[in-house]
């Protein structure tokens, strides 16, 4: 069997559910499993009423309700026709009730936990997965909806929960394994799940590639596709550069460094259930099938070029924690890291020096807490509008100088901060964000003009 996952641009509406419709129609005989992404913007849309009710503002909640409810009808119409559509719009219909319900509720306490706000998140996959599953079935594929959260089991850390894989592999076998031996196509939401008691989860966002990672290795899939609106992983976002080019064939560590470091085509843990079981991963369009995308495999071919890819990860804010000198000593870094830990904030780029240390984080909303923590221990400051620039590749290992020929493009810009060395495959540097336009230019002119064609197309 093979797992292929959609996301939310390639189900946005009528047409893009039936190209994909015609892409699994390609493969019935390679028993796919379908995961979806709710409609693009959809999970944004629900978060922003599920924060509008815990704000109390019912009526704002209710009225972003009714504008997706629209958006779902409409789709599910022209894909169904009259007579389906009137047989799958009381199941529709059933869930707007209740998603009304649940943010009438939110608004009367006038708070949203992390629990509900899942509750409220989920709607997205649950009713893109149902339409999708009766818009195929429309299209002559025999499609079986399966509800995620009978298959996906995890633990109960609400909007970012991590899957019990035991569990859900027993679980995943007992649902999906009947379904492919009658021939039937399984589709589910992806990013949902629930916990033990049953509750709904999420597992955080972009996480439906994740999900498709989690059934192919628990399926033990022949490889996962991830569908989405680009050719592949390119050298770098092609809606920012023009001229990126396709990466062919890219090893599963450079995929998930780079996906780490914001090339969001891809969420970083989906490679790590395939790569435990060294099952292939393709990036593809679905827009334009016929391109072969990127193959993601164990291990990277021979290239000749020093670097596969350049990510960027924009709204990044540093802090420096800088103590009295000598006062940096046994324990200082730890307690440093312990404040981030209780802020549950996590941190991407660290360097320290014998007085200061400085880090990177997303911004948020909680760094403000967090520096009034850590004023405790020493003198701290902050300051947003950064942006992290990873240049990514196997080869940087064996290229020496590499650094050199690097930052010789970048004379005339302020580098806060460099790192090199933690997985040996990143250069890694941060920047202020308005530079990142023409520093990324100017990188990918220098390194991603002369390609080694075998493994760039
Ligand atoms: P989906 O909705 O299918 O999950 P995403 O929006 O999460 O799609 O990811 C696809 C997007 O990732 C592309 O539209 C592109 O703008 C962005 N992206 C960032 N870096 C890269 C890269 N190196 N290669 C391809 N796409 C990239
Ligand atoms: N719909 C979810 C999100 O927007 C998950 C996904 O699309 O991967 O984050
Ligand atoms: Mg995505």
């Amino acid at each position: 069997m093979i797992v292929m996952k959609f996301g939310g641009t390639s189900v946005q509406d009528a047409q893009a559910i039936q190209r994909a419709g015609a892409i699994v129609k390609q493969r019935l005989e390679r028993k796919p499993v379908v995961v979806v992404s709710a409609m693009s913007k959809v999970t944004d849309q629900l978060l922003a009423m599920a924060k509008a009710a815990g704000s109390g503002d019912r009526k704002q909640a209710l009225k972003l309700c009714r504008a997706l409810q629209e958006r779902h009808y409409n789709a599910a119409g022209e894909l169904l026709g009259t007579a389906l559509f009137t047989q799958f719009h009381g199941d529709l219909g059933a869930d707007f009730e209740t998603l009304d319900e649940l943010l009438r509720g939110i608004a009367a306490v006038g708070e949203l936990t992390p629990r509900t706000s899942d509750n409220v998140a989920a709607y997205g996959e649950m009713l893109s997965s149902k339409i999708v599953t009766a818009a195929f079935s429309a299209m002559g594929i025999d499609a079986a909806h399966v509800d995620s959260r009978e298959c996906i089991v995890t633990d109960s850390a609400y909007t970012r929960a991590a899957p019990l894989f035991e569990e859900t592999n027993v679980r995943l076998q007992k649902r999906i394994a009947p379904l492919l031996r009658e021939n039937r196509v399984p589709v589910m939401g992806g990013f949902i799940g629930a916990n033990k008691a049953g509750i709904t989860t999420t597992i955080g966002r972009g996480g439906s590639d994740y999900s498709a990672a989690i059934v192919g290795a628990g399926m033990e899939a022949a490889s996962i596709e991830i569908w989405t609106d680009v050719d592949g992983m390119m050298t770098t976002d092609p809606n920012q550069v023009p001229g990126a080019r396709r990466i062919r064939v890219i090893s599963f560590d450079e995929a998930a460094e780079l996906a780490y470091f914001g090339a969001k085509v891809l969420h970083p843990a989906t490679v790590l259930p395939a790569v435990q079981k060294n099952i292939p991963v393709y990036v593809l369009n679905s827009r334009n099938p016929a391109c072969e995308g990127t193959r993601i495999s164990a291990r990277a071919p021979k290239c000749r070029n020093p670097f596969k890819a350049i990510a960027v990860k924009k709204r990044v804010t540093i802090v420096d924690v800088a103590a009295p000198r000598m006062q940096l000593a046994h324990g200082f870094l730890s307690s440093i890291f312990a404040a981030f830990d209780r802020h549950k904030i996590a941190v991407d780029v660290v360097s320290t020096s014998e007085v200061s240390v400085s880090l990177t984080m997303d911004s948020s909303d909680s760094i403000p807490a967090l520096a009034a923590d850590l004023a405790k221990l020493a003198d701290v400051k902050y300051e947003g509008r950064k942006a992290i620039v990873c240049l990514v590749g196997e080869n940087l290992r064996e290229t020496p100088g590499i650094a050199a020929r690097v930052f010789a493009e970048l004379t005339d810009v302020k580098i806060r901060m460099i790192s090199q060395g933690a997985s040996e495959i990143n250069l890694t540097f941060v920047i202020e964000e308005d530079a990142v336009p023409q520093v990324v230019q100017r990188l990918h002119q220098t390194f991603f003009s002369d390609l080694d064609s075998e493994v760039f197309a």
